[in-house]
C-alpha cells in the first residue's frame, strides 16, 4: 500500500480492520501513529512495534491524513473529538475501503470490484456472489464488512475479482469508491444514530452507486426506487432488481423463478426451488442482485443458475443446522429485531418459534400477521413475559426461559406434528445479551443443542 509512502498518517481504532490497515500502511513505508480508546488495544499495538499517540493532543500540522477504522463510533466523545480536530485542520479523512480504491487504481485498475451496499442483505449477497464466482473457477477475493478486512485480502491482478461488503460507515470514508459493479439492495432505517436523517443515510449509500461503472440497484423500497431514478439519468442505465414485483426491464424474482426481463420480454434464468439457504423473499432479491451482478461480468445465465445450487447460506442467517424427518431446525440468531424476523417466520409454513431474549423498542406485536403460522411459541430470556402477553389468546406460547429448555419442548411438540413440514425456528426478534456474548454464541448454543436431541442423532446415523 504505497499511497502514503515516507508520509504521516494517524489511525484511530485498532480492531481486526485497523490492525490490517497499519500493518499494510507501514509495509508501504508510512509512517503511522495509531491510538486506540482500549488500552489494551494500544500496549498491543505497541508491542508489535507501532508508535502510539493520544491522538487527541497530536499537531496536526505533521499529518498527511487520519485513517478511521470502520468499527469506530463517532458518537463517543475521543473519536469526535479527534476526527473534528483533524478535519477543521483541514486533514483528510479515510477508511480501509479508500485506501484499497487507490492502491487498486495504482497498481491494476482493471481487477474487477463488486462492492455490495443495503441496510439487509448484505452480507448473504457478498457471500452468495463470491460463492459463485469461485464456483465457476474465478479468483476471487472476498472481505470488507465480512470475513478478512479489506486489507489483508491478496494484492490485485488483471484476474483477481473482488467482492466487497461496504457498510455506509465505510462508504462515508471513501470518497473515490470506484467499483466495477456497485449493489444497492434496500433501505430501511438503522445507523441513524450515525448519520443523523434518514435523506443522509440514503445519500451516503447512493454514493457507492453513483461512484461505479455498472450499477445494480435493488427497487423494492421507495428509497432506492428513487436511487435507481435519479441514477439513470446521470449516469449509464441502471439494473433493477426485485424480489416481490415485476419489472419490464432487469432481474426480479417470482416464487422460485428467477426472471429476466427485456423491455417488457421475460425469460426466467433460474430456479431456487429447493435451495434451502436461498429460501425467503428476501432471498429473491439477494439472488436477484447476484444474478444481476454477474450476467453484468459477461457470465452465461445458465452456467449461474447452477452455481446457485451449492450455495450453503451463512451461518446463523435462516441457517439449516439439521432436519429429522418432516422437522427442520433453522438457526435465525441473527434476526436480532422483529423486522429481520418477519422475514424467517414469511419463509416457513408451520412453525415452532424460539423467540426472546435482551428485548428490543416496538416487541414483536408487529409480526401479527405471521401469527397464524406459528403452531406454538417458547420465549426465552428477559422479553419473555411481554412477548407472552403479545401473544395470549393469538399463539399458544410456553416461557422455557433458557434456549437449551426450548429447543428440547419445541423439537418434542414438533415431531408430533403431523404436517408435512414443520420447523423449529430460532429467530428471536431481540438482542443476545442478557443471555449470551453475541448473536453468533447464541446461534452456536441452539445448533449445539438441535444436534444433541435423540431424533436428530438418529436421523444422522
Ligand atoms: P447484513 O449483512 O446487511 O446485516 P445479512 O445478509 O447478514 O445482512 O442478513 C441479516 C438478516 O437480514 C437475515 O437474517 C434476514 O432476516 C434479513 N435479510 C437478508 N437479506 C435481506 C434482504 N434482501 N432484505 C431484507 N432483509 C434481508
Amino acid at each position: 500500500l504505497t499511497s502514503f509512502s515516507g508520509k504521516k498518517v494517524a489511525l484511530f481504532g485498532l480492531g481486526g480492520s485497523g490492525m490490517a490497515t497499519v500493518r499494510a500502511l507501514s509495509a508501504g513505508g508510512a509512517d503511522v501513529t495509531v491510538w486506540d480508546d482500549a488500552e489494551p488495544r494500544v500496549e498491543a499495538a505497541v508491542e508489535a512495534g507501532f508508535t502510539a499517540e493520544d491522538l487527541r493532543e497530536a499537531d496536526w500540522s505533521s499529518f498527511e491524513a487520519l485513517v478511521l477504522a470502520p468499527g469506530v463510533p463517532l458518537t463517543d466523545p475521543a473519536p469526535h473529538w479527534t476526527v473534528d480536530r483533524a478535519r477543521d485542520a483541514g486533514i483528510e479523512v479515510i477508511g480501509d475501503v479508500e485506501l484499497f480504491c487507490r492502491e487498486r487504481r495504482k497498481i491494476c485498475p482493471e481487477a474487477p470490484l463488486i462492492a455490495i451496499t443495503g441496510t439487509n442483505g448484505k452480507s448473504t449477497t457478498t457471500a452468495l456472489i463470491a460463492h459463485l464466482l469461485r464456483t465457476l473457477g474465478f479468483d476471487t477475493q472476498m472481505g470488507g464488512n465480512i470475513g478478512t478486512p479489506i486489507l489483508d485480502l491478496e494484492p490485485p491482478t488483471p484476474a483477481r475479482r473482488y467482492v466487497i461488503e461496504c457498510s455506509s460507515y465505510q462508504i462515508d470514508l471513501a470518497p473515490s469508491l470506484d467499483p466495477t459493479i456497485g449493489v444497492h439492495l434496500n433501505l430501511s432505517p438503522d445507523h441513524l444514530d450515525r448519520h443523523g436523517t434518514m435523506e443522509n443515510y440514503a445519500a451516503i449509500k447512493e454514493r457507492l452507486i453513483a461512484g461505479s461503472k455498472i450499477a445494480v440497484v435493488g427497487v423494492d423500497d421507495r428509497m432506492s426506487a428513487e436511487i435507481a431514478d435519479r441514477q439513470d439519468l446521470a449516469r449509464m442505465p441502471v439494473r433493477r432488481i426485485s424480489g416481490e414485483m415485476e419489472l419490464p426491464d432487469g432481474v426480479f424474482a417470482k416464487g422460485s423463478a428467477l426472471i429476466e426481463a427485456n423491455d417488457g420480454a421475460q425469460v426466467k434464468v433460474a430456479d431456487l426451488g429447493g435451495i434451502d439457504s436461498l429460501r425467503g423473499q428476501h432471498n429473491g432479491q439477494n439472488a436477484a442482485a447476484a444474478f444481476a451482478s454477474l450476467s453484468a461480468l459477461c457470465i452465461e445465465g445458465e452456467r449461474i443458475a447452477e452455481a446457485f445450487r451449492s450455495f450453503p447460506g451463512l451461518h446463523h442467517r435462516m441457517e439449516l443446522v439439521a432436519r429429522s424427518g418432516r422437522v427442520l431446525f433453522v438457526n435465525d440468531s441473527k434476526a436480532t429485531n422483529a423486522d429481520a424476523a418477519a422475514r424467517a417466520l414469511d419463509s416457513f409454513e408451520r412453525i415452532y418459534w424460539i423467540a426472546g431474549g435482551k428485548p428490543k423498542a416496538g416487541g414483536i406485536a408487529p409480526l401479527d400477521e405471521y401469527f397464524g403460522k406459528i403452531a406454538k411459541a417458547y420465549l426465552i430470556g428477559e422479553a419473555a413475559k411481554d412477548f407472552a402477553k403479545t401473544l395470549k389468546g393469538k399463539v399458544d406460547t410456553k416461557i422455557s426461559r433458557t434456549l437449551a429448555k426450548a429447543v428440547v419442548q419445541a423439537a418434542a411438540d414438533a415431531s408430533a406434528d403431523g404436517a408435512s413440514e414443520v420447523a423449529v425456528l430460532l429467530s428471536p426478534a431481540c438482542a443476545s445479551f442478557d443471555q449470551f456474548p453475541n448473536f453468533e454464541l447464541r446461534g452456536e448454543a441452539f445448533s449445539k443443542a438441535v444436534l444433541e436431541l435423540d431424533m436428530v442423532r438418529k436421523s444422522r446415523e
